[in-house]
């Protein structure tokens, strides 16, 4: 008794080490014996509205690694909102286990955890979540996005967020180049799953050199049947061996690294991969000293939540998800332009202003009005 005990403070306090340092409002852990269904909630900023962010369905190897990524995802998606002018606050879930394990009732099940919330949390899709899935938790309650659009919904974002990758790769362009025409430019773009294949469709219209790589060949195949010599397939190695002008990560995170950098033959990055950056001060500056313009990812791929964003407001449009997105172009400008004034990484200013709009829109709520 006492062993357990032991355990469950050390458990318990490094918990609230992790939520002070990161900020975070609440972290709700979610527990059915009978389904095995382990989830764990976070919301982290509800201060611009209520915490809006996927559930991710992962087999993490222990509770304390779930626990970190609902942290850590749920923060990236205050950042996110709060910099693409969302009124919704950063929030995030995760699933623990096989998602074999998923069915109707273990979705539905989860849904009445969300809706404990009492809407302080909205969930959505996100790693090895369907839009079944969402039809099942919005059996349980109406705190959920990514419905497939015959129901209303939005259906799948990735073509909202390549469009925000093409159009935040642009803006970055226009800044390095002077103009942001893409044609010719030798593109290297990671990862040919749903974002890389949109992206390509746009770079293939602005006539860019492309190439493509993916670590599974039927994804690169795929692409090259729609697209035949417009693009070219290279192995992963080569990638970073490449001369290339912009690289568009478009996999995995920390792709941006002490062992890609020194190698990187290119003026740009500019993905939809989560947290590129390896470690975001050190490699950010990293890119800094090798005359590379980092588009911030957190910004550029924030298509997707500007997609179930628009699902939340009520009579989601695609067409008004995109005109969103354009936005993205004038932000990115911006945040370029004040990491040149102020010498700072472009991270360290996209947070920057993210931060101010949560203070200062947080400012609206004071004084009290009764109207
Ligand atoms: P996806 O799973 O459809 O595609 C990822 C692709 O990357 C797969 O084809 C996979 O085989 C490939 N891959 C994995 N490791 C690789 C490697 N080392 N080298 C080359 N290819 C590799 O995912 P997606 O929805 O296209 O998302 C891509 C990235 O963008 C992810 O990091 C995701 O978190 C991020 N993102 C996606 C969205 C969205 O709307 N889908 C929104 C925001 C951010």
């Amino acid at each position: 008794m006492s062993e357990l005990k032991e355990k469950i403070e050390t458990e318990s306090f490094s918990v609230f080490d992790q939520i002070e340092k990161m900020g975070h409002e609440q972290l709700v852990y979610c527990h059915d014996e009978k389904l095995g269904l382990k989830s764990i909630i976070g919301i982290h900023n509800t201060t611009l509205g209520p915490a809006l962010g996927g559930t991710r369905m992962w087999d993490y190897a222990t509770t304390e690694e779930a626990a970190i990524d609902a942290l850590r995802l749920s923060r990236g998606m205050t950042f996110k909102a709060a910099i693409t002018g969302l009124n919704i606050g950063g929030g995030k879930a995760v699933i623990i286990g096989n998602p074999k394990l998923k069915n109707e009732v273990f979705m539905r099940r989860f849904g009445k955890f969300v809706d404990s919330l009492g809407g302080r949390y909205i969930t959505a899709e996100d790693v090895n979540m369907k839009t079944l899935d969402m039809e099942y938790i919005s059996m349980e309650t109406k705190h959920v996005t990514g419905l497939p659009q015959i129901k209303g919904g939005s259906g799948d974002p990735s073509p909202v967020t390549a469009y925000g990758v093409y159009i935040g790769m642009k803006a970055t362009a226009k800044k390095v180049w002077g103009k942001d025409d893409l044609t010719g430019k030798r593109i290297g773009v990671q990862g040919m799953g749903q974002v890389g294949g949109y992206l390509v469709d746009h770079l293939v219209k602005e006539n860019s050199k492309i190439y493509i790589t993916d670590i599974d060949e039927s994804k690169t195949q795929r692409v090259v049947d729609k697209h035949g010599s417009a693009v070219s397939v290279i192995s992963q190695d080569e990638l970073f061996d490449l001369d290339m002008d912009i690289y568009a990560p478009c996999a995995l995170g920390a792709t941006l690294n002490d062992d890609t950098i020194p190698k990187l033959k290119c003026e740009i990055v500019a993905g939809a991969a989560n947290n590129q950056l390896k470690e975001e001060l050190k490699h950010g500056k990293a890119l800094i000293d090798r005359n590379i313009v980092y588009a911030p990812d957190f910004l550029i791929n924030a298509g997707g939540l500007i997609n179930v964003y628009m699902e939340h407001l009520g009579g989601y449009k695609q067409e008004l998800a995109y005109l969103e997105a354009e936005k993205i172009y004038q932000t990115t400008i911006d945040i370029l332009d004040r990491a040149e004034k102020e010498s700072k990484t472009t991270q360290e200013s996209a947070m920057e202003i993210a931060i101010e709009r949560i203070e200062k829109v947080g400012m609206l709520k004071l004084p009290f009005s009764a109207s």
